[in-house]
């Protein structure tokens, strides 16, 4: 089964508003795949369907294999989500706040406790270990993020504009980072407003506007149909 697999997909919030209008899109199992549009696009909206968050209208949404309604335990948990906003209990230490959603995704204490050093060391969050959330940098706190959302080694990596608001030389460390994570395997769905990062990273990015994907492609042909320059 494909890693995300979304036919028809639609979404009206009790308020009118269709955020979704029938988007259909399929990622591959280890594709770094992008997720551009602008505010309102209805990016949060697909992101919150897939974690089950948000229950679609209609359409059809799998994550390898398991509907994200239906069988909403096994697609959540295939889901690790790095939220945009930083969203962590800030006086946790980095040890608690890792170990804390291994509990939540039924790890046992032990296994928890063996991936939870090695995901501080693999971001070099290993010195920090036992202090508070609050008192970190910022590009320790969006390290943090990307390690949260691994502990429970999630084959799907959502990743909600992960550098937005972040200077240019944490945005390239925060590049490497997440590179390295889709190397060793792990499928990666970006969604970012900067053409450029998705250019970057991805092996395939789709446009959304309005509820609707309106292109989809290797950035290679996106640049090429659009004239897009970086
Ligand atoms: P994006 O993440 O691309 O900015 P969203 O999915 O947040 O887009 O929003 C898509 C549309 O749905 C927008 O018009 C937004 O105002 C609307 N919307 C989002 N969440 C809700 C909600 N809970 N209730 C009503 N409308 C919403
Ligand atoms: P909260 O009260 O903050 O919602 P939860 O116990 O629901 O706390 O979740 C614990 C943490 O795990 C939260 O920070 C939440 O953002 C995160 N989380 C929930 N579901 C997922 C998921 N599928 N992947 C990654 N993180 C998740």
């Amino acid at each position: 089964a494909p890693a995300l697999h979304i036919a028809d997909l639609t979404k009206r919030y009790p308020t009118g508003t269709e955020a979704l209008r029938g988007v259909s899109l399929d990622i591959a199992a280890g594709e770094f795949f992008g997720l551009l549009g602008r505010n309102g696009a209805g990016k949060s909206t697909l992101i919150h369907c897939t974690t089950g968050l948000v229950r679609p209208t209609s359409g059809a949404i799998r994550v390898f294999g398991h509907d994200a309604v239906d069988d909403y335990e096994q697609a959540r948990t295939a889901v690790g989500l790095a939220p945009q906003e930083l969203n962590f209990d800030w006086f946790l230490t980095l040890e608690e706040t890792l170990d804390y959603h291994g509990g939540y995704f039924g790890m046992p204490r032990k296994e928890r406790r063996a991936r939870s050093a090695e995901l501080l060391e693999a971001f070099s969050l290993s010195e920090k270990r036992r202090e508070r959330a609050m008192t970190l940098s910022g590009g320790m706190k969006r390290r943090l993020i990307l390690a949260r959302a691994l502990m429970h080694r999630p084959r799907l990596l959502i990743l909600d504009e992960p550098t937005a608001g972040v200077d240019v030389e944490l945005r390239l460390e925060l590049w490497r980072y997440v590179r390295r994570i889709n190397a060793e395997g792990t499928t990666i769905l970006l969604t970012t407003h900067y053409l450029e990062e998705a250019e970057e990273l991805c092996d395939r990015i789709a446009f959304i506007d309005g509820g609707r994907i309106v292109a989809e492609g290797t950035s290679a042909s996106l640049t090429a149909e659009y004239g897009v320059e970086t």
